[in-house]
């Protein structure tokens, strides 16, 4: 009995730890989300106008890749793989559908609701609609600082006519976050952890099909939990049913909880609620119309029907560069001196690691090696008094990098 025990502990703590859906939606705007109080400028815009019933709303999107390691730097064709999600599950073209409860199948909805990568980026020049910055941290946590250059993130594209979907190394068990409507601009998009983002490369088992970014996504046209955040709380949609809490993993149909309104269940499919990947497929009507409705006039992303960044003929520059992994070379901070010199050279670094095992090397102006000598410290000294006077060179590095300096011997 005492075993059963312990392995029934064990088999709970290891579905909630190895493959629970972690959301920082909810977390994200209790610490960070403020409402903007400005209005929206049309300054150089075209005048808003309404949705017209059952047209598709197609959103330009721009993908920032943000990366350390080349893992991170995932592929375009991951990227695309995702884009394709999420014109599948926003248009209820997801092969999975099928996997509706037939309870539930007269509600699954068709958004009407597209994406496209961007060809133009803010300042007219063309682009994949992917924005690939190489960055210092290791991670990012689920706060504002990916959106902030000071603090080594990258700044949003006018979020009044792109998507801004930044993928990176999130930090912890989170996957991903969005801001709802109505923030921040600079601060507007959904932030997506690089594993589990789309369905080519690398991608974490329970999270491989691209349903992080279509749950963000659907946050970010202002959808919450399917629970409400709340013990039986209200989403705000009236076809979802009430359910005390999130699921996860994969439950079986029905799904009966204290506050289930009828036998049917929990709603567990539900792109809202924290099953996984392989497990939610659809989106309902009332879902649809709440986010529809904010793309209508006076819409908190009413903005976006009159974006066309995805029309390539509209790009005047370009194209945008693109960050690969930078070559390390020395810093900046060694100094060689005096130059002129007569006798001893002094190289010194502030930094130990900066010229330790670094090979320094005085070659002639016509770049013949003379001698060289193996740097231990971050002070050294190199004679240099039996050379003739002259103008020599000082290379000093290893095969990542080298910087040179004009030594003047006199
Ligand atoms: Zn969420």
């Amino acid at each position: 009995m005492r075993l059963y025990l312990i392995t029934a502990i064990l088999f709970c703590l290891n579905m909630t730890t190895a493959a629970q859906r972690i959301c920082a939606t909810e977390e994200y705007v209790k610490n960070n989300f403020k409402l903007r109080t400005t209005a929206p400028s049309f300054e150089g815009k075209l005048p808003p106008r309404d949705t017209v019933p059952n047209e598709i709303i197609t959103i330009p999107v721009v993908v920032h890749v943000l990366f350390k390691t080349s893992g991170q730097n995932i592929t375009d064709q991951q990227i695309l793989s995702q884009i394709d999600v999420l014109n599948q599950d926003f248009r209820l073209l997801n092969g999975d559908k099928s996997m509706v409860p037939a309870a539930f199948k007269s509600l699954a909805a068709d958004s009407r609701i597209m994406f496209c990568l961007a060809k133009v980026d803010p300042d007219g020049r063309s682009t994949s609609g992917i924005d690939r910055k190489y960055v210092a941290k290791d991670y990012f946590r689920a706060d504002d600082d990916i959106k902030n250059p000071a603090v080594g993130g990258v700044k949003a594209w006018d979020s009044e006519r792109y998507l801004n979907i930044w993928v990176c190394n999130l930090f912890g068990r989170a996957l991903g976050y969005a801001t709802p409507p109505g923030g921040d601009l600079a601060k507007d998009g959904v932030v997506i952890k690089f594993d589990v983002f789309g369905t080519k490369g690398y991608l974490r088992g329970d999270f491989n099909k691209g349903r992080t970014a279509t749950h963000e996504v659907a946050h970010w046209m202002g959808l919450k939990h399917i629970w409400g955040d709340d013990d039986c709380g209200d989403d705000g949609v009236d076809d979802t049913p009430r359910q005390r809490s999130y699921n996860f993993n994969c439950p079986s149909f029905p799904r009966y909880t204290p506050c289930s309104p009828n036998a049917n269940g929990d709603m567990y499919m539900n792109y809202m609620d924290l099953t996984s990947d392989a497990c939610m497929n659809m989106f309902t009507y009332g879902q649809k119309n709440k986010m529809r409705a904010m793309f209508a006039l006076g819409g908190l992303r009413n903005s976006l029907l009159r974006s066309y960044q995805c029309d390539a003929s509209l790009a005047t520059a370009g194209p945008l560069p693109q960050d690969t992994i930078p070559v390390v070379v020395p810093a900046d901070n060694i100094s060689v001196y005096p130059n002129p010199v007569v006798d001893y050279l002094n190289i010194h670094s502030k930094e130990l690691q900066t010229l330790k095992g670094k090979v320094a090397i005085i070659l002639s102006t016509a770049g013949k090696p003379l001698f060289q000598q193996v740097l231990q410290s971050s002070d050294e000294k190199i004679k240099l008094g039996h050379l003739p006077a002259g103008i020599y060179l000082l290379s000093i590095g290893d095969e990542t990098g080298k910087k040179n300096f004009k030594i003047i011997k006199m």
